[in-house]
């Protein structure tokens, strides 16, 4: 027998509906690219984006079209969010860190229509725009005052296009499962794999990701993303943000420590979100010039582990909670979150600080489980890991217009990490199954290495990989990069970790490196490293 309730469609529009209703003044603070700060209601943020709607309907598009953006975190993007998929059109958001190749690829996979563009990103378009034709024209989001000189052609102004809109628009209604926004993976192999979020699976996800037991975002807080709006939606805050009338400071191109800082002493937000290594140049930051977080009290770290050193300096230096989180863009992103309980309370700084090294719950609507190499499902003990496998309703069912279903299992999506879970239900993130050092048939988490390593106090980022070992198969291999003006050894590093790690987990060498590459989503990029020092231990014992 089915239930007599209303089967009302779960979308977009209905968000920044009840956000005009319920919290027309909530504030939205942006750094914009033009060099200002702006400022605006949630009101006027709703009316703009129905101004865009209008725009965009009057250059023909429909429902289903693509329509892009290379843009930061601001003001105009937010209105992006909520007109295009609103007017039941796609956001398709574009990564400006992929290589101009990997850029050319998506653009066209996704069929793009038009693409909003954010004035620091123009030269990228410039240089790829003989490939991407099917792109009938460019919106740079500024004002007349602001516009370029450009060799895109069919260019428009943001300011000019919305301006005599009307601010009328009445938001279509259709299937709660039709397609709002695409997002490409930037994999450190092969092509960019698209994921296609639903209207349904986004509403879901964000009332998911505000409960107090996951990221507790209410109309009390005041939150700042830092992760990009390009990248999994800037983990759905712009949504959580018109779901529950949060205030929202966007920091637009800003990302770096003094920029960040600027815009907490004046937004004083109490709630961050960003990755480990953002987190890492505003602590440097705060340290250099001596100042406290006084109006912080979580910290949301997802996307590469949080090191211990981290979640200590926050709580200790800054008073600020370290919600650890984990995530994928294949699941829209959030999957767990580690948020302060009862039983933390009770605990000793230290006891919780091991807890909270884990990536936390899962929130609730997520199931997971680890798995053998036969797909059979292993202990929830916190000691056994293996793949870990998801499904739930914000969820991936397969890749945008790909026919590989290799990370498909009876209804699970194989993330590709490998993990512990806990007898409460913890993950604790070992490594991508990709990274796991395997050394004498033990594995080693380069993860757990890295966060050890990172502690030492004239490290500034740390890269364990693992490589050829003649007896071992493969053994630890530690790259560094040193503070400025450290001298600090091998040697020392080895001592420093050696009361800290399993003796066998010691790297067989430290390596000083300049610099390190990473993905276009910030992570690591493993892959270049091993190849570069695959036979890093062999050509040493040989010389
Ligand atoms: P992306 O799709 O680019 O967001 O990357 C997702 C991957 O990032 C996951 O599969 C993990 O390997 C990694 N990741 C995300 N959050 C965490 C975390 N808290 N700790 C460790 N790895 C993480």
């Amino acid at each position: 027998m089915q239930g007599n309730i209303m089967a009302r469609p779960l979308l977009i529009s209905g968000l920044i509906e009840h956000a005009t209703l319920t919290h027309p003044d909530s504030e939205i603070v942006s750094r914009r690219c033009e060099g200002d700060i702006h400022r605006y209601t949630m009101k006027e943020a709703a009316q703009r984006s129905k101004k865009l709607a209008n725009a965009l309907s009057r250059l023909g598009a429909k429902q289903d079209d693509r329509i892009a953006t290379l843009a930061w975190n601001n003001h105009r993007h937010f209105e992006l969010y909520f007109g295009v998929s609103g007017m039941g059109a796609i956001l398709h958001t574009i990564n400006p860190r992929l290589f101009p190749e990997q850029l050319v690829y998506i653009i066209n996979h996704a069929e793009d229509r038009w693409l909003f563009v954010d004035l620091t990103f123009i030269p990228l378009l410039e240089a790829i725009k003989d490939q991407i034709s099917n792109i009938e024209g460019f919106v740079i989001m500024t004002d007349e005052a602001h516009m370029p000189e450009t060799s895109l052609t069919n260019v428009l102004c943001y300011e000019t296009l919305i301006q005599d809109e009307s601010d009328e628009f009445e938001w279509p209604e259709f299937d709660e499962n039709q397609a709002a926004s695409l997002c490409y993976t930037s994999g450190t192999t092969g092509n960019p794999k698209g994921v296609l979020y639903t209207h349904r699976s986004t509403v879901i996800h964000a009332q998911a990701e505000i409960a107090k037991e996951a990221l507790d975002i209410g109309s009390y807080s005041c939150m700042l993303p830092v992760v990009p709006m390009f990248h999994v939606n800037a983990w759905g805050t712009p949504y959580a943000a018109a779901m529950t009338g949060a205030k929202l400071v966007l920091p637009g191109p800003g990302m770096d420590g003094a920029s960040l800082w600027e815009l907490i002493e004046t937004e004083k937000p109490d709630l961050l979100l960003g990755v480990p290594t953002v987190w890492l140049m505003l602590l440097n930051h705060m340290e250099s010039i001596g100042k406290k977080l006084d109006s912080v009290n979580n910290v949301v770290v997802g996307g590469s582990a949080a090191p211990l050193s981290m979640i200590k300096k926050f709580q200790e230096d800054h008073g600020a909670f370290l919600v650890h989180a984990w995530g994928m863009t294949e699941m829209s992103p959030l999957g767990t979150a580690n948020a302060k309980t009862r039983l933390m309370d009770s605990m000793s700084l230290e006891e919780r600080y091991q807890l909270q090294l884990k990536q936390g719950r899962p929130v609730c609507g997520i199931e997971m489980k680890i798995v053998d190499d036969s797909n059979n499902e292993m202990p929830r003990d916190g000691v056994a890991y293996g793949r870990l496998l998801v499904r739930g309703p914000w969820v991936i069912s397969s890749y945008f217009k790909n026919d590989d279903q290799s990370s498909f299992i009876d209804g699970w999506f194989d993330t590709g990490d490998v993990a512990t879970i806990d007898p409460h239900n913890y993950l604790g993130i070992v490594d991508r199954s990709k990274d796991v050092i395997k050394s004498g048939g033990e594995w080693i988490s380069s993860i757990d290495l890295e966060n050890e390593a990172i502690g030492h106090p004239e490290l500034i980022e740390c890269c364990v990989i693992g490589v050829a070992h003649e007896k071992w198969d493969e053994r630890p291999l530690l790259l560094a990069i040193r503070k400025e003006g450290s001298n600090v050894t091998a040697e020392e590093i080895k001592d420093y970790l050696s009361d800290k790690i399993a003796k066998w987990w010691m790297p067989d060498d430290v390596v000083f490196v300049a610099s390190l590459p990473h993905t276009a989503t910030g992570k690591l990029l493993k892959i270049e490293v091993r190849k570069k020092y695959h036979d890093y231990l062999l050509k040493a014992e040989n010389a």
